[in-house]
């Protein structure tokens, strides 16, 4: 900017300023630059290169009448300026008029400098917003010519092309038709050299024919022939020629064409000419703006550095003003945040403390309870400790006890043992009559009453053996070996006496009684029931026994042999059970003939004549015999009008038995017997063939007690002759015999007296001692006699 005004301006050297008197502005230049002449001295520096065309273009015509206005004022250089701003008045001791003078002068002067640079500056600032404006509209023009540049340049671009096209289709154009004009060319020689090549075969044939016109004459022959000759030759010319006519036709029109090609040419040729020349033309303008493109670039350039700089002053100021702002910002929010945090940490740190006391005080406490609770644990852990060792001294003692208790209940099982063992040595050496009594539980048919007439004492000393009667309001106690209460199984009971069932094996003389009134259960006890296995009497569960037993007894050696035999006594009259010639049908029921005669040898043994007697060996042909003798008892039950209640019935089982290793003989039986019915004659009030019945009973029945009474008082005679029943089993009533009674007992109220009765008669065979049973046993001598007896059966 201030380039362009102090081009338009002289520049000014110090003689000027000291040239003397060259108008006003002079003088008064000389004026403020006096006494500065010399340090003011240099040249003002020439501003830096222009664009000439800049300068003439936009800082022409205005630029340059300011300047001319300007001139007119006093002008300093920067140099005068500092001068005069050092300079001092020069002080004269006593002139003050002097002094003052100087003074008022400097200051004049400098109020003129200081004018002089208002109006700069102002001149300055107006001279720097023209100079934006040009440079703007600079810019704006040296855009707009880059762009007419461009588009000129396109255009120019795109004429070339097209021309450069042109030239190339004209000069193709050219080649064509230059290759055509010399293929006519060509041709044409062709035809000319064939037309004089015709012209000299003309003239030598005109000649041959003038020859042969002269020689016509000669040969007529010849002539013809050459005539046609001639003819043909004529007709080839006239061919020829007119194939010449064409030729020349088509040369003519060729050359037409030629000259049509070569002016087509010729003009082409002139057009490319001036397609040249305008290439050349618009070449020269593109390099024009070319270079005009280019010097305005670097000027625009030289420009935008300047205006960079600026801008870059300004925009650093803005960003430090910005920064400083923001950073402010920054400061004033922080200050507001940290505020803000700061109450908030405030708030909370007071409740952190309130939190932190009330947590004290809780541990506090906590502590207080854990010291509270560790001297319990301390106290509770003694105790355990204590209770630990209580607890294993219990538990010592316990099993010590345990060890005792299972020592004491061995030495009570073999206690037990040894007291079944001493029992049965007892009763061996007593040897007395056993009674058990048994009481049948009450049926349907029985009478009602209030009281029970049975009871059972629960007393130690007569449990499971005592048994009292009420009758008119008394008690009547009995006391046997066992009494079953009318819950006890025929196993129950079965058990009782399987000692005595296998005395029997071992080769003793066994006997088994039921004693009773009718109805008290002696079959059920005996024989029991057929429906039910459970119900099964003494009979079969004693033969399954002997077989069990002996089966197990024949792997020491033993050999058995067993013999039944069943039989009846009726008023006095034996009746065999087992005969094959049974009649159901007569009185007596015995076979015809048949006398059962009962016979004692001196060895002890019984045998009754006629009686059938089975050989048996397992428990099937004993259930089958005891199923057929049931069959005729009750035969004769009824038809013989409740027979079987009146008479005894007796099952004989005879065991022989040889043991070939130790050469031991034995010989036991058993004999289970179901008496008749014990009730008194008042009671059945019975007359005729029944009186005569109940007699016989009775009288059996009182002999066989006799006897018993007698053998208890070891009496010299035993009356066993007084009843068949009695001299029947005379050797196992004896004195190494083995006696069991059954009394059998109704608990029907309207029976009690029947009942006293029979517990009463008991008692006294209870009492009884029928003296030291024994075993009969032989050695070698008598083998032969068993065997004998063996063979018997
Ligand atoms: P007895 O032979 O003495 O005349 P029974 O043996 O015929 O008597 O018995 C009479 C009734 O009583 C029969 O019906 C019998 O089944 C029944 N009875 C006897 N004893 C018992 C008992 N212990 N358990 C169940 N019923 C019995
Ligand atoms: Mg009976």
């Amino acid at each position: 900017m201030m380039a362009s005004r102090n081009q338009n301006r002289a520049p000014r050297s110090p003689s000027s300023k000291r040239g003397d008197g060259d108008g006003v502005p002079l003088d008064k230049r000389r004026r403020v630059g006096a006494g500065v002449g010399k340090t003011a001295g240099s040249e003002r520096k020439p501003f830096g290169s222009v664009n000439k065309k800049l300068e003439a273009a936009a800082s022409s015509a205005d630029a340059s009448s300011k300047d001319a206005s300007e001139s007119s004022c006093i002008e300093f250089t920067k140099e005068e300026v500092e001068a005069l701003v050092n300079e001092k008045a020069k002080m004269k001791r006593f002139d003050l008029k002097g002094n003052l003078e100087a003074t008022t002068e400097l200051n004049s002067r400098l109020k003129l400098c200081l004018k002089w640079c208002q109006k700069r500056e102002e001149g300055h600032v107006e001279e720097e917003s023209k100079l934006r404006n040009d440079l703007e509209s600079y810019q704006k023009r040296c855009e707009d010519t880059e762009v007419e540049m461009r588009r000129v340049e396109e255009v120019s671009r795109t004429t070339i092309v097209e021309l450069t096209k042109e030239n190339a289709s004209l000069k193709e154009k050219l080649s064509k038709e230059e290759s055509e004009k010399l293929a006519a060319v060509e041709s044409y020689r062709k035809e000319h050299e064939a037309r004089i090549a015709l012209e000299t075969e003309k003239a030598s044939l005109s000649k041959e024919l003038e020859e042969a016109n002269k020689k016509a004459s000669l040969d007529a022959v010849t002539n013809n022939n050459l005539k046609a000759y001639n003819e043909s030759l004529q007709q080839y010319s006239a061919k020829l020629h007119s194939d010449l006519v064409t030729t020349r036709n088509l040369l003519q029109r060729v050359e037409q064409e030629k000259a049509a090609v070569v002016e087509n040419l010729s003009t082409v040729r002139g057009h490319k000419q001036s397609l040249q020349e305008q290439l050349a033309i618009s070449r020269a303008s593109q390099d024009e703006a070319v270079n005009m493109k280019h010097s305005l670039v670097t000027e625009v350039k030289c420009l935008r550095g300047d205006l960079q700089q600026v801008r870059d002053d300004r925009d650093r100021q803005l960003a430090q003003v910005q920064d400083l702002n923001a950073e402010l910002l920054k400061y004033q929010e922080n200050t507001g945040k940290s505020q803000a945090e700061l109450d908030v940490l405030i708030s909370k740190a007071q409740l952190l403390e309130e939190t932190c006391s009330s947590h004290r005080k809780q541990i506090s406490l906590l502590e207080q309870k854990l010291t509270a609770a560790n001297e319990k644990s301390k106290t509770l852990d003694m105790t355990a400790a204590e209770a630990r060792t209580g607890f294993e001294e219990q538990r010592r003692i316990v099993s010590e006890l345990q060890e005792r208790l299972a020592d004491a209940e061995q030495q009570l099982l073999e206690g037990e043992k040894l007291r079944k063992k001493l029992h049965n040595t007892i009763l061996e050496l007593k040897g007395n009559i056993r009674v058990f009594c048994r009481v049948r539980p009450s049926l349907p048919d029985d009478a009602r009453a209030d009281t029970q007439v049975v009871t059972y004492p629960s007393s130690l000393e007569s449990l499971g053996r005592g048994i009292d009667v009420m009758q008119n309001g008394q008690k009547y106690p009995f006391t046997f070996d066992k009494v079953f209460s009318h819950d006890a199984s025929q196993q129950d009971v079965f058990v009782e006496i399987s000692q005595l069932v296998q005395s029997a094996l071992d080769g003793y003389k066994v006997c088994i009684f039921a004693y009773g009134q009718t109805g008290s259960g002696k079959t059920y006890t005996m024989m029991g029931r057929p429906e039910a296995p459970e119900l099964k009497g003494l009979i079969p569960r004693s033969l399954e026994q002997i077989f069990q037993a002996s089966q197990v007894l024949m792997s020491q050696g033993w050999k058995y042999k067993m013999q039944a035999s069943m039989l009846e006594i009726y008023n006095e009259t034996i009746r065999d059970l087992l005969s094959p010639n049974r009649s159901s049908s007569c009185e007596s029921s015995n076979a015809p003939g048949k006398q059962y005669n009962i016979k004692h040898d001196a060895n002890g043994n019984t045998h009754v004549t006629d009686l059938t007697v089975v050989d048996v060996s397992s428990i099937a042909e004993i259930s089958s015999l005891l199923r057929q003798a049931a069959q005729s008892r009750s035969v004769g039950k009824t038809q013989m009008n409740e027979q079987s209640s009146r008479s005894h019935f007796v099952f004989t089982l005879r065991i022989y038995g040889v043991n070939e290793g130790t050469e031991q003989q034995l010989q036991g039986v058993l004999n289970l017997i179901d008496l008749a019915g014990s009730e008194r004659l008042s009671r059945s009030g019975a007359t005729g063939d029944r009186l005569k019945e109940t007699q016989a009973i009775n009288k059996s029945l009182s002999c066989l007690a006799d006897v018993i009474f007698a053998l208890g008082k070891k009496e010299d005679h035993v009356p066993f002759r007084n009843s068949k029943l009695t001299y029947l089993l005379q050797p196992c009533l004896g004195g190494d015999s083995k006696t069991l009674m059954f009394v059998n007992v109704s608990p029907d109220p309207s029976s009690v007296g029947e009942s006293l009765c029979s517990l009463k008669f008991a008692a006294r065979v209870n009492a009884c001692e029928i003296g030291v049973p024994r075993r009969q046993m032989n050695l070698r001598p008598a083998i032969a006699a068993v065997d004998s007896r063996l063979s018997y059966g």
